[in-house]
């Protein structure tokens, strides 16, 4: 089987148009979350993603802070800002799509957590916190999202042994015998590895393969529609500059 795997959306429907493009043909997907927040279309980005063939998801904490089950208060204002926008802009079936999932999941064999398998909103972003999550894992591979970064972390089985290795500019990962790995496919919507294309990946299960790809999009066309609706001017200009 061979998944699209895609990850905090934030409402960037020119970026989740553009991702989707690149994977027309894939007939199974996973969502790792936040599909809102941030950008200026939630709720098309919601009946898009719905759309999906066989879809596994989770939920993303501005999923979960859009429909109430999240506190705002670990929010910084600019994202407060734009959940509270957010919330009112989204119907009642759009809501309970996204509160009908948990952050963490699986798929074919594969662990799924939108932040970490041990505290679903924390981030992975170091060698020390991926190891955290390695010790609760019982498969071989985790995908994850939420830190917006695309990047793996790999594991000797049986060893604390673990490196990082950024796929800013994509990249690809064969998953060998004797490691484990935790993957990040980067955030569709909204990048901060430095680079301000759109981030995915393809899981090709049978080959044992993890492509990570960057595609562009019409950025400006996001930005518009962003200030036209009075979104913050920093999440913005943040889309350009991909951090
Ligand atoms: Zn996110």
């Amino acid at each position: 089987m061979v998944y699209g795997l895609i990850s905090d959306i934030h409402a960037n429907l020119e970026a989740l148009e553009a991702v989707l493009g690149e994977l027309a043909g894939v007939k199974a997907f996973v969502c790792l979350g936040d599909i809102v927040g941030y950008g200026p279309d939630p709720g098309a980005c919601v009946d898009r993603v719905r759309r999906l063939p066989k879809l596994t998801r989770i939920a993303g904490n501005h999923d979960l802070a859009a429909i109430g089950r999240y506190d705002l208060t670990w929010f910084n204002p600019h994202a407060r800002a734009a959940i509270e926008w957010t919330a009112g802009r989204l119907s009642a079936r759009q809501k309970k799509f996204l509160g009908a999932v948990e952050p963490v999941g699986e798929v074919a064999g594969a662990a799924i957590a939108h932040g970490s398998l041990v505290e679903p909103m924390a981030y992975i972003a170091s060698v020390e916190e991926a190891l955290l999550s390695f010790e609760a894992m019982t498969g071989v591979l985790c995908f994850v999202g939420h830190t917006h970064i695309a990047e793996h972390y790999r594991n000797r089985v049986g060893t604390r042994s673990c490196d990082q290795t950024a796929l800013w500019d994509g990249g690809e990962v064969k998953v060998e015998p004797e490691l484990r790995y935790l993957i990040n496919p980067g955030a569709v919507g909204q990048p901060r590895d430095g680079n301000p294309k759109a981030s995915f990946g393809v899981w090709d299960t049978k080959a044992g393969v993890v492509t990570v790809k960057r595609v562009e999009y019409d950025i400006g066309a996001v930005q518009e529609k962003m200030r036209r609706e009075g979104l913050p001017e920093y999440l913005v200009e943040r889309l350009a500059r991909g951090r």
